[in-house]
């Protein structure tokens, strides 16, 4: 994957709130480029997989259990210096410390419910996104 792409999941609480739509609309207007996207449910195994940089920290139970519960929506976003302005756009892990206007200010509930994911790095970026979709379902 290119270096102008990073990652994202809309995560449960999202779906369950129905803000799918609403978030759409700040990634579309922040300029980013859908390039791939799906609902999917991840399995247990998946999360685990997917977060096993986090599996020693006291919240990877309540993290795996979150992820799990409910279907996210995944996408893969193209623009110039995706990964940094995507990471912008959503704003502080903790909502209470998100910039005003960011997703996770306006969609987040805490810490552990906090709306989005987004890919830290270029090579993350690149894990991630080949972790939820294959070559054919990227356009
Ligand atoms: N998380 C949590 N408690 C914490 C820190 C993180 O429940 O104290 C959850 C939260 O859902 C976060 C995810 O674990 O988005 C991954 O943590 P990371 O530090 O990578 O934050 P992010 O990159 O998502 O901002
Ligand atoms: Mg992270």
């Amino acid at each position: 994957m290119a270096t102008n792409r990073t990652f994202t999941m809309l995560k449960p609480d999202s779906i369950e709130k129905g803000n799918i739509g609403p978030i759409l609309d700040k990634i579309n207007a922040a300029g980013f480029k859908i390039v791939a996207m799906k609902m999917t449910h991840m399995t247990r195994r998946d999360a685990e997989a997917f977060y096993a940089v986090h599996n020693e920290r006291p919240f990877f139970g309540e993290l795996v259990e979150y992820m799990t519960r409910g279907p996210i929506v995944a996408a893969i976003l193209e623009k110039e210096n995706a990964v940094e302005d995507f990471r912008t756009l959503i704003g502080a892990t903790n909502p209470a410390d998100a910039a005003e206007g960011t997703i996770r200010k306006l969609y987040a509930a805490s810490i552990g419910e906090n709306a989005v994911h987004g890919s830290d790095s270029d090579e993350n970026a690149a894990i991630e996104g080949a972790f939820h979709f294959s070559g054919r379902e990227l356009f």
